[in-house]
């Protein structure tokens, strides 16, 4: 197919990572790009997929009708406006997108390559041609997990999340360290005395976390030596979004039916990039756990099994150990004190990469016919 391809949001959080790994695997070479911008029209484009040229306008249908591809990273409010304008026009390429709005359409696929290619490749030869990057949280715990759900082992898994500021979006990244920033400059001195009683340390900290001097604009509460258990806006029925997504995602993801039960409860916690998940997974029957390591170890390329010990746990299962990496990491894994048939899990993934940018920058190579 031809390849020209359009690139929205690309200097966005997420879509400055999608570009890096773009860059990392010579995904530009002999591709037609052009860049776009809602802001920035006019003004000199990265020099990337060919000499730089001056960023079109992101707003324009006329010029986006232009591409045989386009790949956006610049959010639900963007896709809800021009998509639809698009497709009414008679525009039929390949629309790529890692914003929410589109997910849940009968017409889109939820892209996770590694778990869903089979779903992938029916709706590619369907001549489908919406394909949406999925929540971070769950595209994050199916990597972990979609081998003992393939193999028919697992009953329902309620998630437990320690999710980073990260997939809040970049000012609230910023305002984080700037809370901690003022916990340091409140009670760093006294913290670094040992003579300092522990407690009034803990008061300067205290008393900043509820004084209107701490940075909250963002999040509307501290992080920064706290945490915030609500993530997205409030569902009839008591869930989250966030935490409805976990179930309805991961059964469009991977075409289940009937559906597998998920639930649990998503909490922000003062991680930068990494979201990371506490799992109880109901199995179907008692599985021994040497089958259900063998079986996560093989499930694809990137996840890391950490062995259930103080010092691997530290080394490798932390948001610190895993930021910035492509791996899946999972440890931590037990059957619980419930019975033989419940089994414990913790996993960690870096939310830009795997939750956010990685899937859409497959899916593109996947358009492209290159993998
Ligand atoms: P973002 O960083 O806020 O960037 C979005 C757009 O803001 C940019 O493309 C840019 O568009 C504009 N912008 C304005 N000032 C900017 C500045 N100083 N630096 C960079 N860009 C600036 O958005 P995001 O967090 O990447 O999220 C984009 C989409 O991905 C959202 O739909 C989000 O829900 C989705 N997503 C996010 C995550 C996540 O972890 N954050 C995960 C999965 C999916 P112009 O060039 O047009 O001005």
């Amino acid at each position: 197919m031809s390849n020209r391809v359009g690139i929205i949001g690309w200097r966005g959080m997420v879509g400055s990572v999608l570009i890096q790994r773009m860059q990392a695997e010579n995904d530009f070479d002999g591709l037609d790009v052009t860049f776009f911008s809602t802001s920035q029209a006019g003004e000199p484009g990265p020099a990337l997929g060919g000499a730089a040229r001056p960023l079109q306008d992101a707003l324009d249908v006329d010029t986006l009708r232009e591409m045989d591809i386009l790949v956006t990273c610049q959010g639900g409010d963007y896709t809800k406006k021009i998509h639809p304008q698009l497709r009414a026009s008679g525009w039929t390429g390949y629309w790529i997108d890692a914003a929410s709005a589109l997910r849940m359409n009968a017409e889109s696929t939820i892209v996770l390559d590694p778990v869903n290619r089979p779903v992938i490749q029916a709706a590619l030869d369907r001549g489908d041609k919406d394909f949406i990057g999925g929540n971070c949280t769950v595209s994050l715990m199916l990597l972990a997990v979609h081998r003992l759900i393939e193999m028919n082992w697992v009953d329902w898994i309620t998630s437990m999340t320690y999710q980073s500021a990260s997939g809040a979006g970049a000012a609230q990244m910023k305002e984080l360290v700037r809370q901690m920033a003022q916990i340091g400059e409140r009670a760093g001195t006294a913290a670094a005395d040992p003579q300092y009683p522990v407690l009034e340390v803990e008061q300067h900290v205290s008393d900043l976390l509820r004084s209107a001097d701490l940075a909250t604009d963002h999040f509307g509460a501290p992080l920064a030596a706290s945490l915030i258990p609500w993530i997205d806006r409030a569902m009839d029925n008591g869930q989250t979004r966030e935490e409805w997504k976990g179930q309805a995602e991961a059964n469009k993801i991977l075409a289940l039916d009937p559906p597998l039960p998920i639930d649990g409860q998503c909490v922000r916690v003062g991680a930068m990039r990494c979201h990371s998940q506490g799992l109880t997974i109901k199995l179907k029957q008692d599985i021994p756990l040497t089958d259900i390591e063998a079986a996560v170890r093989e499930s694809n390329p990137w996840v890391r099994v950490i062995p259930n010990e103080k010092s691997a746990t530290l080394a490798g299962l932390t948001p610190a150990a895993v930021s910035g990496t492509l791996d899946i990491a999972i440890g931590r894994l037990r059957k619980m004190t419930l019975g033989p048939d419940y089994l414990t899990a913790f996993t960690v993934g870096d939310q830009l990469l795997w939750g956010a940018a990685e899937p859409v920058r497959r899916m593109l190579n996947i358009v492209l016919g290159r993998v």
